[in-house]
């Protein structure tokens, strides 16, 4: 079986255990005698599995009995709204540090609820980086600051969280949850569509404390309030039940792997490999991120020509080298590296990458 070198930035990479687990249960699941999308989701058998990817979850963020963990539909970009249409009255003022393509999404929507101080404007530096604490302009007493932990497209990441002064982080995390241990403490509110680290697309994360969902405004409809699914385990509705079991699948071999320690390792090693062949030939490979700013999911850089990227994409795909190409809004190229992409696919593409230089350089 000749499975591709997998670059892509979202849907991306699965592990092929977890795949292999879903095609050997397809057809009969859990002695069922059924698939898992054909059975109830009030099933013993389907309540086992959603509940166990929410147990894998709490174990690998160490994750206080004051969080509740959801399965939502709607993606990240649903969260956008929900987050603001839930917590922000139209009095009341949210911090949002802007970094990237996502929050700008987020903070378009978050003016239609209420009152959003930019406490960061990225485009200042070109979305090149990550603010440092002393450039962030934050609200005394502001409802929440919201930050985006990677950004998918510029390729940079929060290395350190902010400070907020007591004030809850929101986060999108959608495109490196689960890359490494964090403290989860700070955060008042964190979501993930699943398509980037995690699972399939279909089902979005999302983890929220206590105190937060608490003042959660009650007026919302039924299903654009967090408390509907809290309260329900995710079960009010019919949840996403296949996406769920997948992401169910990934976290189980991401234990099997060794848990968050060596998912870390995995991840360190990989995108180290590839700035180390970047900042090796400056000459051929220039790479636009701040060096602290680094993604250790999404690797942006540039060639000396767009003919050059433009011959770089295709003689990469010829070689089984999928998704090289950068997002179509900024050019260049972007290998995306998350969680599920083996080494070997890595160490493919710096071996491509270097014979390129020399090829073309
Ligand atoms: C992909 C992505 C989104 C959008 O996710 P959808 O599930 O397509 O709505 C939002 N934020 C980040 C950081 C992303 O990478």
């Amino acid at each position: 079986m000749a499975r591709a070198h997998n670059f892509f930035a979202g849907p991306a990479v699965l592990p092929l255990p977890a795949l292999e687990r879903a095609q050997q249960e397809l057809v009969d699941w859990a002695g069922t005698g059924t698939s898992i999308m054909e059975t109830s989701h009030r099933s013993k058998e389907y309540e086992a599995v959603h509940n166990e990817a929410i147990a894998l979850i709490r174990e690998f963020l160490s994750l206080g009995e004051n969080y509740h963990v959801l399965f939502l539909g709607g993606g990240a970009s649903l969260q956008f709204a929900m987050v603001p249409m839930n917590l922000l009255a139209p009095d009341q003022t949210a911090d949002y540090v802007h970094t990237g393509t996502w929050s700008k999404k987020a903070i378009a929507e978050a003016k239609l609820f209420g009152r959003v101080n930019v406490a960061f404007d990225g485009e200042t530096v070109g979305l090149t980086r990550i603010p440092r604490q002393e450039e962030l302009k934050l609200t005394p007493g502001a409802r929440y600051v919201h930050i985006t932990s990677n950004n998918t497209i510029k390729g940079t990441q929060w290395h350190a969280f902010p400070e907020t002064a007591g004030v809850p982080l929101v986060a999108d995390m959608s495109s490196d949850f689960l890359w490494r241990a964090f403290d989860p403490k700070p955060f008042g509110l964190i979501y993930v569509g699943a398509q980037k680290n995690l699972g399939p697309a279909g089902v979005t994360i999302v983890l929220i404390r206590d105190d937060i969902l608490a003042q959660c405004k009650a007026d919302n409809p039924t299903m654009l309030k967090y408390a509907t699914h809290a309260k329900e385990n995710s079960l009010f509705n019919t949840p996403p039940v296949f996406a769920i079991y997948m992401v169910r699948n990934v976290l189980a071999h991401m234990k099997e792997m060794g848990g968050m320690p060596a998912v870390e390792a995995h991840n360190r090693r990989k995108a180290g490999l590839i700035y180390e062949t970047i900042d090796a030939d400056p000459e051929f490979f220039r790479a636009p991120v701040d060096k602290a700013s680094r993604s250790m999911m999404n690797i942006v850089f540039r060639l000396p020509s767009e003919e050059l990227e433009t011959k770089f994409v295709a003689e990469g795909k010829a070689q089984r080298m999928l998704g090289l190409k950068g997002h179509r809004s900024v050019g260049g190229i972007r290998i995306s590296a998350y969680n599920s992409c083996p080494l070997e696919s890595v160490e493919a593409v710096v071996g491509f990458m270097k014979a390129f230089a020399k090829a073309n350089g």
